[in-house]
């Protein structure tokens, strides 16, 4: 069939976020697109699910941040934002701290109450750690915090994240540990900060409304007759998938979440609690009724459990090592030469990208 007589101008392969923005963008522009998913909801990872009043967020804790203006605006423009500000506590073996590392952190640790003190401990572990070139994770790890954040703080958490120990981890995992001499816990920098009121689905809807979807869609199985159909294709998958795997699987590491309803108003008193010690097999508690301040006489907590990833489970974090960075050069490589589809995403670029990177670049991508 001629490109002008197909039923769509684009196919777009993810009703996630990337999926959804380019398909709001063509929507507004009068051009014709087909939205598939091969899962059976929209929304890709942000999807939340209703548990009498409590919008469970079903891939992880959700926080919306940035500080680019234009992409507040843009998602402000289509639903109302609930002020959220991300301020998580730290478990290590049943003592509290406060995230991100700052004076209350500090005084927890140290007793210290001045920022002078917090500085100069921190100093006085560095200089005894005595780190040239870090050679591994702990090293890189010490060499910025000292010893006592790194070890109640960072190393069972990162360990558990990895199902590494840190001395096996290459040290540019941990470019920089954020420190703040303040008494400040939000655990973000950027200008703009919340939650959709009502949940993520709220934005996927508004993203995707007007546009066809077609869910429990795998392209990878029905390429051809979607091809068919449409001109072009973007494509927010796995992008070792798309290729048929010819130049290696990508890795990833997954994670596991086990939900659970209680019959109680307030389980841990905040929406997200990281467990830092090695010994609690799960690195995080979510209780997702703190992120909209939900009233009810119940709640819903996720354990969350790193796991290793093997093809087939649901790939979260990618890998950025040394091999697969060579292999994903590959597939961009090939992808840069490919005429008819354009990729995107979190899966089809192979990084680890938050929800404002996302929209910024489905914003930006030329279609
Ligand atoms: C645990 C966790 C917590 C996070 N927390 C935050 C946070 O607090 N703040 C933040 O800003 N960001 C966060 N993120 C990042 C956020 O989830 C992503 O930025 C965003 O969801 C990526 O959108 P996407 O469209 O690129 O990918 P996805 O949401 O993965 O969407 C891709 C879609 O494509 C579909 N698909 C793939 N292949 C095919 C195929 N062959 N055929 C049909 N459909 C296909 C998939 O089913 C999926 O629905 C978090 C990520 C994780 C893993």
């Amino acid at each position: 069939m001629k490109p002008e007589h197909k039923k769509y101008e684009y196919l777009i392969v993810g009703a996630g976020l990337f999926g959804a923005t380019a398909a709001y963008r063509l929507r507004q522009q009068g051009r014709r697109a087909l939205v598939v998913d091969r899962r059976t909801h929209t929304g890709g990872n942000i999807r939340c699910e209703n548990e009498d009043g409590i919008n469970v967020h079903r891939y992880g804790a959700h926080i919306f941040h940035t500080s680019n203006r234009r992409v507040w605006e843009f998602v402000n423009s289509l639903v109302e934002f609930r002020s959220f500000i991300n301020s998580p506590i730290a478990n290590f073996h049943g003592r509290l701290y406060n995230l991100p590392f700052n004076m209350n952190t500090f005084h927890a640790l140290w007793g210290v109450t001045t920022p002078g003190q917090a500085r100069a401990e921190i100093e006085r572990q560095r200089l005894e750690a005595g780190i040239g070139e870090p050679s591994n994770l702990e090293e890189q790890a010490i060499a910025l915090v000292g010893t006592d954040i790194y070890r109640t703080l960072v190393e069972g958490y990162t360990e558990k994240q990895w199902g590494r120990p840190c001395r096996e981890l290459p040290p540019e995992i941990i470019r920089r540990l954020p420190v703040r001499f303040t008494f400040d816990n939000n655990y973000f920098n950027d200008t703009y900060q919340g939650i959709p009121a009502g949940g993520y689905n709220r934005l996927t809807d508004a993203l995707l409304e007007g546009t066809e979807v077609r869910l429990g869609c795998d392209f990878i199985e029905h390429r051809a007759e979607l091809e068919e159909l449409s001109e072009k294709t973007l494509y927010t998958g796995e992008i070792d998938r798309f290729y048929d795997y010819r130049f290696g699987h990508l890795e990833y590491r997954s994670l596991r979440f086990e939900s659970r309803r209680l019959e109680e108003e307030n389980f841990q008193g905040v929406a997200v609690m990281n467990f830092t010690d090695r010994e609690t097999p799960y690195t995080r508690i979510i209780e997702h009724k703190h992120f909209e301040g939900a009233k009810t006489p119940h709640t819903v907590i996720t354990y969350e459990y790193p796991q290793a990833w093997t093809p087939g489970m649901e790939p979260y974090y990618p890998i950025n090592d040394a091999r697969n960075t060579a292999i994903y050069e590959k597939y961009r490589d090939a992808a840069s030469h490919d005429g008819r589809t354009v990729f995107g995403g979190r899966l089809a670029e192979y990084r680890y990208y938050d929800m404002h990177q996302v929209i910024e670049r489905a914003l930006d991508i030329e279609l």
